[in-house]
């Protein structure tokens, strides 16, 4: 994997995002958000429920539009506590699922 991943120590803290990423829905409602972390610049691909669109008698829905991204890269990073569910260097960011 042709990457310039940084393996920085693991640190908890949002960033700011302005990458490219890309939303990617599927057939049961949710979405694939991939982005490439601000901090460490591995990929990280997130998948979040959003729910399915409203029928056409339910009320609607709305699906939270701004999620927040965890890295997620899979490298390993220093630091990083054995308690975490994460993988990643510890980022989050915010991207919208317009
Ligand atoms: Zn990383
Ligand atoms: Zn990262």
């Amino acid at each position: 994997m042709a990457t310039d991943h940084d393996p920085m120590d693991f640190f908890e803290r949002e960033y700011d995002y302005d990458g490219e990423y890309q939303v990617e829905p599927n057939a049961e409602g949710d979405v694939l958000v991939r982005t490439v972390c601000p901090a460490c610049h591995g990929r990280t691909s997130t998948q979040f429920s959003v729910g399915l669109p409203s029928g056409a008698k339910g009320p609607k829905i709305t699906p939270a539009r701004r999620v927040t991204v965890v890295c997620g890269c899979g490298y390993p990073h220093n630091l990083r506590p054995s308690t975490t569910a994460e993988s990643g260097c510890g980022a989050y960011w915010k991207v919208d699922l317009a």
